[in-house]
């Protein structure tokens, strides 16, 4: 059940997130317009839930219906 960022991201990019990950399991690029969780090596710690300033952090069964298209979205980033 990894996590997943959402949209409350686009355009904060703060990084507190980051910080906080104990796997270091969230990257982006300059030209990325968010931040993005590896599903595959996320621990499900929550830790970057309580960091996010805007709330853009969700675990994959509790996203707002609206941000689901986010779950493809993080995990096309490390195709
Ligand atoms: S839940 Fe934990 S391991 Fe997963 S991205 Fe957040 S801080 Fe990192
Ligand atoms: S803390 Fe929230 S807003 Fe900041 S980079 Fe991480 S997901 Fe984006």
């Amino acid at each position: 059940m990894p996590y997943v960022i959402t949209e409350p991201c686009i355009g904060v990019k703060d990084a507190s997130c980051v910080e906080v990950c104990p796997v270091d399991c969230i990257h982006t690029t300059d030209e990325s317009e968010q931040y993005f969780i590896e599903p595959s090596t996320c621990i499900d710690c929550g830790y970057c839930v309580a960091a996010c300033p805007v709330t853009a952090i969700y675990d994959e069964f509790n996203i707002p219906s609206e941000w689901r298209t986010y779950i493809q979205k993080n995990r096309q980033f490390y195709r």
